[in-house]
C-alpha cells in the first residue's frame, strides 16, 4: 500500500503552491485505530484543496479494511480543525480529519497533519539578506509558522541561531497545538520579547493579522510557497476596516451570527449584543456566506465566528460586516483608535 501522494492541490485555500509535495495520509495507523476500536464506521474530513483526493484515499483505506467496515467522506466545507464535521463524527465510530493539527483531542477522532516538503531555507537566507537586521544589530527574533511548515519548527529555530540570532519562540493557548505556530485567528505564540517576528509560511493571510495584532513588532514574512519576502503592511486593511465600521454606524437593525461550526461559537458574545440592542437579532448558521444573508435584509451584520470571515471576506458582503469590537466602536462604545484585530482563543 503506498501511503505517499503527490499533488496535494490547495488552490481552494488560497495557498497556491508552485512545487510538488508529497502527502502522507498515515493509512497505517488509520487502519490499526480501527482495528483496536472494531470500528464499522470511518468518517474521513478533508480541507477544501484535498477533497479531490478524497475518493482515491477511501480507495486505500477499503483495500485495507474488512469488507464491512463503511468509509464516508464529508463533504461539508472545511477550513480548519474548528470546523470539524459534528454531524458525520456523531455517526461513525472513528472520524478522521486531515491537514489541521489538532485543536481539542477527542477518542473518536484521528488527526493527519499535513506536512509542506517546501525547502524553507533559501527564502528565509533572502529574508535575513533583505529586512531583519544583523544579528550584531539586533540579535532577537520571535520565529512563527503554520501547521503546514511545523515539520521544520526545530530546524528553522537551529538555522538562525546558527546565525547568532537570540530565537524567541512560545507555545500560544490551548486553541494552539504546536509551540510557535499561528492560525488565522490566533498569534498567542508571536507574544514574545523580539520586536521583530519572522513569520515563515505561504500567503499573507496569517502576517496580516499578526501584524495587526501585534503593531509594535516589524512582521517579516519569508513565504517559501510563492518565493518572495515581504514586510507585512496593514494600513490598506485597516482602512477597509474603518470603512466598513463607518458604513455601519448608521444601522438600525443588525444581525449578530452566532457561528454553530464546533470551534467558531462565541455566545457569551453574541448574545450580549442581542441582549443590549432590542434590534438586534441573533442569526445562528455554519457558513457564514453574502447569499445566506441576504434574504434577512438587516442593515449591518456582526460575525462572532470566524474572524477571518469578517476580514478578508468583509468586502463581499452586500451590507456592513463587523467583529464584535468594531460594532461597539460602531454604537459608539469603544473609541475607532482602539481597532484590534479580532481573535479566538480558547476551544470548546
Ligand atoms: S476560526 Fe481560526 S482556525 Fe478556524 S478557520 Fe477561522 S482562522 Fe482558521
Amino acid at each position: 500500500m503506498s501511503q505517499d501522494r503527490s499533488e496535494g492541490d490547495l488552490r481552494a485555500t488560497g495557498l497556491a503552491l508552485k512545487h510538488d509535495r508529497e502527502w502522507d495520509y498515515e493509512l497505517d495507523r488509520i487502519v490499526e485505530e480501527v482495528a483496536d476500536r472494531d470500528a464499522e464506521t470511518v468518517g474521513l474530513q478533508f480541507p477544501e484543496g484535498l477533497k479531490r483526493r478524497g475518493p482515491a484515499v477511501a480507495d486505500d483505506l477499503r483495500d485495507e479494511l474488512p469488507d464491512d467496515t463503511q468509509v464516508m467522506i464529508s463533504g461539508q466545507p472545511c477550513y480548519g480543525a474548528c470546523d470539524l464535521d459534528t454531524y458525520l463524527m456523531r455517526r461513525t465510530d472513528v472520524f478522521v480529519h486531515f491537514g489541521h493539527s489538532p485543536m481539542k483531542e477527542s477518542d473518536k477522532i484521528i488527526y493527519v497533519p499535513l506536512f509542506s516538503n517546501v525547502d524553507v531555507f533559501p527564502i528565509m537566507e533572502q529574508a535575513l539578506e533583505s529586512e531583519l537586521p544583523a544579528p550584531d544589530e539586533d540579535p532577537e527574533v520571535g520565529l512563527v509558522t503554520t501547521a503546514q511548515h511545523m515539520n521544520k519548527f526545530d530546524e528553522m529555530r537551529g538555522w538562525l541561531e546558527e546565525r547568532d540570532y537570540e530565537v524567541h519562540t512560545r507555545k500560544g493557548d490551548e486553541r494552539l497545538t504546536h509551540e510557535g505556530q499561528v492560525l488565522g485567528c490566533n498569534y498567542a505564540s508571536a507574544e514574545v520579547d523580539a520586536d521583530q517576528i519572522l513569520y515563515v509560511g505561504g500567503g499573507k493571510f496569517h502576517p496580516l493579522g499578526l501584524a495587526m495584532e501585534h503593531p509594535d513588532k516589524k512582521v517579516v514574512i519569508a513565504d517559501p510557497v510563492n518565493n518572495a519576502v515581504h514586510v507585512a503592511d496593514t494600513e490598506k486593511f485597516m482602512k477597509q476596516r474603518y470603512a466598513s465600521v463607518h458604513k455601519a454606524m448608521d444601522a438600525e437593525r443588525w444581525g449578530v451570527i452566532f457561528c454553530t461550526k464546533i470551534g467558531q461559537g462565541r455566545w457569551d458574545q453574541a448574545t450580549e449584543i442581542v441582549e443590549n440592542n432590542d434590534d438586534a437579532y441573533l442569526i445562528t448558521m455554519d457558513e457564514v456566506t453574502p447569499d445566506r444573508l441576504t434574504n434577512f435584509g438587516m442593515d449591518a451584520y456582526v460575525n462572532t465566528g470566524c474572524p477571518r470571515i469578517t476580514t478578508d471576506d468583509g468586502p463581499q458582503f452586500k451590507k456592513p460586516m463587523l467583529t464584535p469590537q468594531e460594532y461597539r466602536i460602531a454604537i459608539g462604545e469603544e473609541d475607532l483608535e482602539e481597532l484590534a484585530f479580532d481573535t479566538f482563543h480558547g476551544t470548546w
